[in-house]
């Protein structure tokens, strides 16, 4: 618009720091400039379908993003810092068969402008409801671990990461914002250029055969090509490892075999082993998936065969449950254009015997 640079400083702090809502407030903006940007611009909020708050404190809203299209963003509460799960797309086209958006397919990806207005409703929300004081914030974290895989909306998804690391917008370390991706590799190398943050893997399986059922982009990019990636995004990433999801499916990825061979794959002495940590996620069953969460001696047992291999281990912590707001629950309202739910619902449950040799 021809205005000198200091006026987007401004604009982005009243957006972004300030919530404000209207042009007409921001004061120390020139009256005509207002005027302009009204003419030109709106700040509109996303209509709020639900808010629902768990007994754990962890809240879940529902946002409508129109032509009955509605996305879900999680707040989930610790002691030294407040997680935001957003959503980069409604529904998803990759179809993992654990993950209840998977099920509901694919409608369309989300603008910039709805990935950040995510944050800014629950920022501001979130700083009311706890009554924080100026400069307090209630979202100290990212991830993008909500529906979508954001790495098949890259093109909304890297402005939008930074306007979250913006010291004028929400000034978030690069260390505390995270990409979770089931696995685009020429994605992850465009944003080790573009705009490194912190990264996590959506692996679950050890071997292609079973990846390449459980998540169908396998196919496409199978295990050592996806390991290779991790590696050369190492090279530019704030943290100096990768964090690897891992979903336990009773019966299906959590034998001690499959510890075994997880373990070989990223700490053996090949090629492909991988600077990481891993993040064992107990199943959230949803009925349509005809999946089992693993028990919790089973996944003690696996994290027990990690940890003695020397990997760094962690078993996620269950949030919001009793409002569907854990992981793989997310579903939103997705108008698919895919036809992937009738396709999934034909999906035989994968069967690996248990004790037989791995497939
Ligand atoms: N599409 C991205 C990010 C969204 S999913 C990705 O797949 O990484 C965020 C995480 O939740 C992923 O690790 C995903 O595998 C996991 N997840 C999906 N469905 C789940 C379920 N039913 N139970 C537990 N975790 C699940
Ligand atoms: Fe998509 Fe991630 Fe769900 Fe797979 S786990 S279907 S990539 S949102």
């Amino acid at each position: 618009m021809g205005e000198k640079r200091f006026r987007a400083t401004q604009l982005f702090r009243w957006i972004h720091q300030r919530g404000a809502q209207d042009f007409a407030a921001m004061s120390d903006l020139a009256k005509s400039l207002r005027e302009k940007l009204a003419g030109k611009a709106e700040i509109r909020p996303l209509p709020i379908v639900t808010e629902q708050i768990s007994t754990d404190g962890t809240v879940k809203w529902l946002f409508d993003v129109g032509a009955g299209n509605a996305v879900e963003t999680v707040f989930i509460p610790e002691d030294d810092r407040g997680t935001l799960c957003v959503s980069s797309q409604a529904g998803c086209a990759v179809g993992c068969r654990f993950c209840s958006t998977g099920h509901q397919g694919f409608s369309r990806n989300l603008t910039t402008g709805e990935i950040l207005a995510q944050l800014w409703m629950a920022e501001h929300k979130l700083r009311a409801r706890l009554g924080l004081k100026p400069g307090e914030r209630a979202i100290t974290n990212v991830v993008m671990m909500g529906m979508g895989e954001p790495l098949q909306n890259y093109n909304a998804l890297v402005p939008a990461l930074r306007v979250m690391l913006d010291d004028h917008a929400y000034g978030l370390s690069r260390r505390r914002v995270t990409v979770s991706t089931s696995g685009v590799v020429p994605m992850m190398d465009r944003l080790r250029e573009d705009c490194p943050v912190a990264l996590a893997v959506s692996l679950h399986a050890p071997i292609d055969a079973l990846r390449d059922d459980l998540v169908p982009l396998n196919r496409k990019y199978p295990i050592a090509e996806l390991m290779q990636a991790c590696l050369r995004y190492l090279e530019a990433a704030p943290r100096d490892f990768i964090t690897f999801e891992y979903c336990m499916l009773d019966g299906v990825n959590d034998t001690e075999d499959h510890a075994r061979a997880l373990l070989a794959l990223v700490n053996g002495r090949g090629p492909n082993r991988v600077p990481c940590k891993l993040n064992l996620i107990p199943f959230n069953p949803f009925p349509a998936s005809g999946l089992l969460r693993s028990p919790r001696e089973q996944v003690m047992r696996f994290a027990k065969i990690l940890q003695d291999g020397g990997l760094v281990t962690t078993v996620r912590k269950t949030r919001g449950d009793d409002i569907d707001a854990a992981c793989g629950q997310l579903a939103g309202e997705v108008q698919d254009r895919t036809r992937a739910s009738e396709r999934m619902k034909r999906l035989p449950v994968p069967i690996v015997p248990l004790g037989s040799p791995l497939r």
